[in-house]
């Protein structure tokens, strides 16, 4: 079996759980929303789709820190119950195949290489941009609503 060059790195479970207990405390910014779709609502810690029924939080998540010109805070969701940290860190997560954007960026927070998987092999995009020794991480996004979905960096 091939070794992956990647490490899946999703949301941290620090900050679902802070997420959880901000949209608790009815914070503004922290809506509680439910899946009407089996495709449409992928939680970032777990890296799944919430199924249709399951309640997650929406909320604003700064995936690029503030400070860079390509700073970028935007919607992301997380189930709304407790729910397990994606594990399979060197495999692709099978929910995600499809509809995903790459971007690569430097060290520096500077997205230098953007791509879309139009139906090729996610790993073989991903593993292409990490060739860049430029490259210090990737990060996956929606290709239709751009929203931030994982992080990829080196093994
Ligand atoms: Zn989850």
């Amino acid at each position: 079996m091939k070794i992956s060059t990647f490490r899946i790195v999703s949301l941290s479970t620090e900050i679902a759980e802070g997420a959880r207990r901000a949209a608790q405390a009815g914070a503004a910014d922290h809506a509680i929303v439910t899946a009407d779709s089996p495709t449409g609502y992928p939680c970032r810690h777990c890296l799944r789709f919430a199924k249709p029924g399951e309640r997650l939080i929406l909320f604003p998540y700064a995936s690029i820190p503030a400070g860079h010109p390509y700073s970028e805070t935007g919607p992301i969701f997380v189930h709304a119950e407790a729910c397990e940290r994606y594990s399979a860190t060197h495999e692709y997560p099978e929910d995600l195949r499809r509809g995903r954007a790459f971007r690569a960026y430097n060290t520096s927070y500077d997205m230098i290489e953007a791509e879309v998987a139009n139906g090729d092999e996610p790993e073989a995009i991903v593993e292409k941009l990490l060739q860049n020794p430029e490259t210090a991480f990737v990060d996956a996004r929606s290709v239709t609503r751009g929203c931030y979905t994982f992080r990829i960096q080196r093994a």
